[in-house]
């Protein structure tokens, strides 16, 4: 009999590739599996956050997603007669290598991480299913249908839901689905048009709604999305044709402009649902299946693929027995607060730009031109909006697994991503496994003073001394986790509360 697998990913989509990556860099025994026989190729998510990039960057596919995309794009607000132009993002961040939105197509942020894994031999097992999960004792029995239609039953000890907003692990799991449909639908196009500057992404904004175009490249050179405007017939009525996304195109404003040669038009309702838990036994939820709202802000696949590694490492220690079981339960403690701030801020942005309420007409119609041509000088909250949008706010300061010791004056807290510094030391700590970073003169952090933190913990944490070159001024100490947020955070050279930590996350093997 086959041993049963440590985790079974269900979906293949960007958060079962990203997890999967994960997994594969600690040798977890996993198997991949999607339903679909073929990756999408269709476009959906367009834009990929710094902190993705980031988060991304261990797996050496980063360099090659910027490589395909664009970094540069900027924004051309149509305001009745007049168009401003607005840099997005550029505002000088200097903690990123990545401080850019980069534009690119999902399917072929899915095709570099397809690839990323069949170099390292994982088989993404396409038109597999899962028709139902069982538990078993400490075990979960996976009925999959492959496809040639036979079935099969597969143990595995962990099964994470990344299948999608209708996802067959989270009923299976009994988690519960919550939140509401937005009353307007939607139109979505690829497709041609003449008229319009390339490069750019292009919003026309009106009291009725906002309609956007912005470059693709593939499979068409465009993107439409607009609200279906008040008075258009519902799409139980219509189909959606190119003469519809004309006539739409020219209520809100876009003049001179024709639409041409369609590779897919659709029509669709948005959610703003999440799960109620994100883990239940045996059972995890990451991605659409965890949580789904408008695409304002290009956060979905974003949140997805981090929830994914911030789940991956977890699982990958808990089942080589070198973390205890706990440290599973902070996944929920850490990613449901950002999946509930993620659908609070798209849905705010969302009906600010869709509500048919008068004052927010108004806002839209007379306020966004006279404010818009001052955003390029207001520094203040663009970077505001940046740290928010490019989810490199994100922390966990709050969660069980984040320990503060004596604050260090300055510099990022137990709980923040490790923030990148000239020279580039986000690149040192890529490598998977935790970090410990040191800083002030190397003499105060002889080898016997760490000896007890390292000691049956072989290949787990590397210790750099930093010198001065470090985050924190003076002397201090900081953990970094596999997936770039610190644990723990202490000023000073004294080791018992790094010890604490360690004992407590990452327990010692018997010598
Ligand atoms: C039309 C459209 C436009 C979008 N635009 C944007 C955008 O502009 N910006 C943005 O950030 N996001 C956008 N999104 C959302 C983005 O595409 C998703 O957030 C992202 O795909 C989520 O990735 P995922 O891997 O969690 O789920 P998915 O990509 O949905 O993947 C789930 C996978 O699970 C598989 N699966 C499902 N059930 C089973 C089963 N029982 N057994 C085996 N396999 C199964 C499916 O075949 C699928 O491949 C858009 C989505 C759509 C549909």
């Amino acid at each position: 009999m086959t041993p049963p697998l440590d985790v079974l990913v269900v979906g293949a989509g960007p958060t079962g590739l990203a997890l999967a990556a994960q997994l594969r860099s600690y040798g977890t025994r996993f198997r991949v599996v999607d339903r679909s026989l073929d990756r999408v190729r269709e476009s959906r998510a367009l834009g990929i956050q710094p902190r993705t990039l980031e988060a991304l960057a261990g797996f050496g596919v980063s360099e090659e997603l910027v490589a395909r995309g664009n970094p540069a794009m900027g924004l051309r607000l149509h305001l009745n007669r007049r168009t401003v132009s607005v840099p997005l993002f550029d505002i000088g961040a200097t903690d990123t290598p990545y401080p850019f939105l980069l534009f690119l197509a999902q399917t072929e942020t899915e095709s570099v991480l397809g690839e990323h894994l069949a170099a390292r031999g994982v088989t993404i097992e396409r038109g597999t299913e899962v028709l139902g999960l069982e538990r078993q004792g400490p075990h979960v029995v996976a009925r999959l249908r492959g496809r040639d239609g036979g079935e099969e039953t597969v143990t595995a000890r962990y099964v994470v839901g990344c299948d999608g907003a209708h996802s067959t692990v989270r009923a299976q799991a009994g988690i519960g689905f919550e939140g509401y449909a937005y009353p307007q639908t939607y139109l979505l196009a690829d497709l041609e048009v003449d008229g319009l500057e390339p490069g750019a992404v292009h919003s026309y904004m009106t009291g009725r709604g906002m309609l956007f175009f912005f470059p693709l490249g593939s499979p068409a050179p465009w993107r439409m999305l607009a609200m279906r405007p008040a008075g258009t017939p519902d799409s139980s009525d219509t189909k959606v044709t190119l003469p519809l996304l004309q006539g739409i195109a020219e209520r809100y404003g876009a003049r001179g402009l024709a639409l041409r040669d369609p590779v897919w038009m659709t029509d669709f309702r948005l959610h703003n649902r999440g799960a109620v838990r994100y883990r239940s036994g045996p059972f995890f939820l990451a991605g659409d299946a965890a949580h789904i709202h408008s695409p304002a802000g290009a956060q979905g696949m974003n949140t997805g693929i981090q929830d994914a590694l911030n789940l991956g490492w977890k699982l990958a220690l808990v089942c080589r027995g070198a973390a205890p079981e706990e440290l599973l339960d902070t996944y929920d403690a850490e990613r449901a607060p950002v999946g509930r701030d993620v659908r609070r801020f798209t849905d705010r942005a969302f009906v600010i730009g869709t509500s048919t309420n008068p004052v927010l007409r108004f806002a839209r119609s007379r306020l966004v031109p006279r404010l818009a041509p001052l955003a390029r000088h207001a520094t203040a909250p663009r970077r505001r909006v940046f740290r928010t949008v490019s989810e490199l706010g994100i922390h966990y300061r709050r969660s069980p697994a984040s320990t503060a010791g004596p604050r260090p004056r300055r510099g990022p807290r137990a709980g923040d991503r490790l923030p990148d510094l000239p020279g580039g030391l986000q690149a040192q700590v890529a490598a998977p496994g935790w970090h410990l970073l040191l800083t002030g003169p190397p003499h105060l952090w002889p080898d016997e003073r760490l000896a007890p933190v390292l000691a049956g913990r072989a290949g787990l944490i590397t210790v750099h001394r930093l010198g001065d070159r470090g985050p924190w001024p003076g002397v201090a100490q900081g953990l970094v986790r596999p997936d770039g947020h610190l644990g723990y955070v202490a000023r000073g050279a004294g080791p018992d509360g790094l010890l604490a930590y360690v004992t407590r996350w990452l327990p010692a093997e018997p010598a």
